[in-house]
């Protein structure tokens, strides 16, 4: 069989993660990130992966230089969403007629953007429930595994996702295709509009939203607002929605949610693509979503004002 080719444009805690785990299987993976440093270490020492208190090197190709790279039959963009534009663009460069360009990043949107340069029928999209995290130049920690989804954003061809899903499932990431992964995507965006920003305003850790019934109202709110949005654009979702978000709380009560962690280190955050798209989305259809709209300019304002 042909040695699949591979590109990771955002090679951050999870770009890393995957490139790492899909060249330990055989595959020829490029690591492409503006972080000089990293690309350094992991250059000269390989990338050190820590899993359960051991660490692993995994040797694997990274440069800062898209041209180095060629072209790839599979780019996989592992950006924040803020810079989802740029990447898409430098994707493409990587891009030939033949490849498919996958997101697995969290919050809406991200698919279509990458769309607005990439032939939409070359777009992959997805959700995953691994966990990594960045500890320094070269490092990571791989905090968790669990399941993989993804689907072809056209909806049309879904083979060309099943070999993704086979690659990747080889590499252990188990990965399912799913017909409508819009529906998917969605369920995922409920779980962060529900838990996210409210985390990230207040410095509470996720558990720490059951503990008052005034934050679990206002959690509760903005998810009821962000399916009124799901439902307009005829998605469906599961009956428990609300129930759900609360549980995932539950679940990852000692978690500080990723905009909790990017507003503590002072870092831009993904609202955009979360609460945001909730407030933009609805005004498309006349919906108002004022809690979201609330939640969004705080986090805007908060950001905007780091010192
Ligand atoms: P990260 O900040 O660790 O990694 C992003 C990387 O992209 C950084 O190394 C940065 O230098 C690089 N980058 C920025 N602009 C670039 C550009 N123009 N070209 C190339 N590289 C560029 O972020 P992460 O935690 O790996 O998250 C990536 C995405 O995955 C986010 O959408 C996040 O919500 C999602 N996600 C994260 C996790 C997690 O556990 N970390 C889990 C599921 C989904």
């Amino acid at each position: 069989m042909h040695k699949m080719k591979i590109a990771v444009v955002g090679a951050g805690a999870m770009g890393s993660l995957f490139g790492a785990l899909l060249a330990e299987a055989g595959s020829e993976v490029w690591l492409l990130d503006v972080w000089a440093e990293h690309i350094k270490v992991i250059n000269e020492k390989g990338l050190s992966i820590e899993r359960e208190g051991k660490t692993r090197s995994v040797e694997v190709e990274a440069t800062t230089d898209p041209q180095r790279i060629g072209l790839a039959d599979l780019i996989i963009v592992f950006v924040k969403s803020t810079q989802t534009a740029e990447a898409a663009r430098v994707a493409k460069e990587m891009a030939g007629s033949g490849s498919l360009v996958l997101t697995l990043q969290n919050g809406m949107g991200n698919a279509d953007v990458i769309a607005e340069v990439i032939n939409p029928a070359q777009v992959v999209a997805g959700t995953t429930s691994h966990g990594a995290t960045m500890m320094g130049p070269g490092i990571i920690r791989h905090a968790g595994a669990g399941p993989t989804v993804i689907g072809m954003w056209s909806g049309k061809d879904l083979a060309k996702a099943r070999g993704i899903a086979q690659l990747f499932t080889h590499a252990c990431i188990d990965t399912k295709v799913v017909e409508n992964v819009r529906e998917v995507i969605w369920d995922k965006l409920l779980v962060n509009v529900g838990i996210n920003a409210i985390t990230a305003l207040t410095g509470i850790k996720n558990g720490q939203l059951l503990d008052l019934e005034v934050t679990k109202t206002l959690s509760r709110k903005a998810v009821e607002e962000a399916l009124a949005v799901a439902r307009a654009q005829g998605i469906a979702l599961r009956d428990n929605t609300v129930e759900h978000v609360l549980k995932v709380a539950e679940a990852t009560g000692p978690n500080r949610s990723s905009m909790g962690q990017d507003v503590d280190k002072r870092r831009r955050t993904e609202i955009g693509t979360i609460n945001g798209v909730i407030v933009s989305e609805g005004r498309k259809l006349g919906l108002e979503t004022p809690v979201n709209e609330t939640l969004t300019a705080l986090i805007e304002t908060l950001q905007a004002h780091y010192k």
